[in-house]
């Protein structure tokens, strides 16, 4: 039996292009992978086993025709916060558990165009919200590297799936982290990027104005090829921009001399981040790499960093607080029994259907939001949003990237920080920044730490660019891994 699981989508991709593998041989194969393992991860909420062999077949017709995209026949899995055509689209929520999408998203459909086969959807945290993947309706996601360990959140199940390599590459959104820190405590490459170089179209909005959809794959080169698939204007998202895609996997073997690395030094400052010391260690040495490889390292600021955390936590649950306001009972999702009025539909179908951290969320968000508060805090929180991009705008002229830790500490354990939502929210210190901004980065593995409970497990670190920039943050990370096998090694369990 061929190993067809320790191949990169590059590496697939060619296969397939040469006909050394079809699409439907690539398919069955990682549906039976997933049928062999996902019962232990629990990373997916849906498989759709006929129409991924139904889409494998027309994708080997397209390759025997000539002429294919690259990713034709390569399998994916899409996060269960991207409407399907014909699919369940849950949000890994009850309120959504019996909504099946009327059509696609955009990120979906262009991956169909550019030929991807899709085996199904990914679990997460409920409606995006959370770091861990424990909010999830359909149940906690385990670890790929230690079944005890959260995978992180929201994207978990797409990071566990990739990190367990039972696809080969998924789709997340990153609203305050979610593709970053998940990808880091699994140890898989993820890419945000920039806010509207992807369109949001048929994403179930958490965010507005933070959320991103982004690859999550094995490596930087992966990541290219699906960004390349996944990018571009969409004119029915308005938040989309116009302008040209370039070919993200053309600058990806530049050398990198001369580049100028900036190390925040509130990142750095262990005392403020609490960085943990093996998370710290495996920074070091990447940065020493990068050094040799003919970098330069700057101590640069980012002063206004120690804002990110509170002014997302009112920018978020206020834009969340207005976009679940949808979810009503009365046009589709969950619907309570018998109730005696309106009113009791509205209240107990929210009661019922949203699980406890979205309700709190949107309390909090109605609450910002609320006359006589929203000049204190929403505005408040706008405000001093622009602070934290102009820290951005000025790094930039200075430096060409940014490098950090994408997390403070390595995957903690299932059940560790759940009675205690402030220790979980500042899981997401070292990325929360970004999204208020609105720039790209990406997390590539880059070691292995001890978990406060001394779990050896992955490192992530953060490579942030500025505005459109993301074949920069390719070829960086490309670069690194040319030199560095931390995003080829697969847990014990998944081999
Ligand atoms: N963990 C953050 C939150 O709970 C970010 C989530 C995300 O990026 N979707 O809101």
């Amino acid at each position: 039996m061929s190993e067809y699981h320790t191949q990169t989508v590059t590496e697939l991709s060619a296969m397939l292009q040469a006909g050394k593998v079809s699409s439907v041989e690539l398919t069955q194969y990682f549906l039976n992978r997933i049928k062999d393992n996902d019962e232990q991860l629990n990373s997916f909420i849906t498989v759709c086993e006929d129409q991924a062999l139904a889409q494998a077949r027309a994708a080997d017709e397209r390759l025997k025709a000539g002429d294919a995209p690259l990713l034709t026949g390569v399998p994916i899995a899409h996060k269960d916060i991207f409407c399907t055509e014909g699919v369940k689209t849950s949000c890994a929520s009850k309120m959504l558990d019996n909504f099946i999408s009327p059509y696609d998203a955009t990120v979906v459909k262009n991956m169909q165009d550019a030929g991807v086969v899709m085996l199904g959807k990914t679990n997460m945290d409920e409606f995006a919200m959370g770091s861990s993947n424990e909010t999830s309706y359909y149940g906690v996601v385990k670890n790929p590297w230690n079944l005890k360990a959260v995978p992180g959140g929201s994207s978990g199940g797409s990071a566990a799936a990739v990190g367990a390599r039972l696809v080969p590459a998924a789709t997340g959104t990153d609203t305050g982290g979610s593709i970053r820190q998940p990808a880091a405590f699994c140890g898989i490459t993820g890419l945000k990027p920039t806010y509207g170089r992807v369109s949001r179209f048929g994403m179930i909005a958490f965010a507005s104005s933070l959320d991103q959809a982004g690859p999550m794959g094995q490596s930087a080169s992966d990541c290219a090829l699906l960004l390349n698939a996944m990018a571009g204007f969409d004119e029915k998202d308005s938040t989309s921009i116009e302008k040209d895609v370039p070919d993200y996997s053309a600058d990806l073997n530049k050398p990198l001399n001369g580049l100028r690395i900036g190390l925040p030094k509130e990142y750095f400052n262990t005392e403020q981040g609490g960085m943990a010391a093996g998370v710290e260690a495996a920074i070091k040495t990447a940065l020493d790499q990068y050094k040799a490889m003919g970098a330069e390292l700057i101590d640069i600021e980012l002063p206004n960093s120690n804002l990110s955390v509170p002014v997302y936590y009112v920018v978020a649950p206020a834009e969340c607080s207005a976009n679940l306001s949808r979810f009503d009972g009365v046009r589709y999702g969950y619907r309570c029994e018998n109730p005696k009025d309106l009113n009791d539909l509205y209240t107990r179908s929210r009661g019922e259907g949203f699980g406890s951290e979205v309700q709190s969320r949107i309390m909090v968000g109605a609450y910002a939001l609320s006359s006589g508060y929203y000049d204190a805090y929403y505005l408040k929180a706008q405000q001093l949003r622009h602070l934290i991009s102009d820290d951005f705008k000025k790094a930039y002229e200075k430096v060409d990237v940014i490098m950090a830790p994408a997390t403070p500490d390595t995957a903690f354990n299932i059940g560790e920080k759940t009675d205690d939502p402030i220790s979980m929210y500042l899981s997401d210190i070292f990325t929360i920044a970004v999204n208020l901004a609105g720039i790209p980065a990406m997390s590539i593995p880059v070691g292995f730490a001890d978990n406060a409970s001394g779990e050896n497990m992955p490192v992530g670190m953060q490579i942030m660019g500025n505005y459109f920039e993301e074949a920069k943050l390719l070829n960086v990370a490309h670069q690194y891994q040319l030199k560095t096998d931390w995003h080829k090694q697969l847990p014990e369990a998944f081999q």
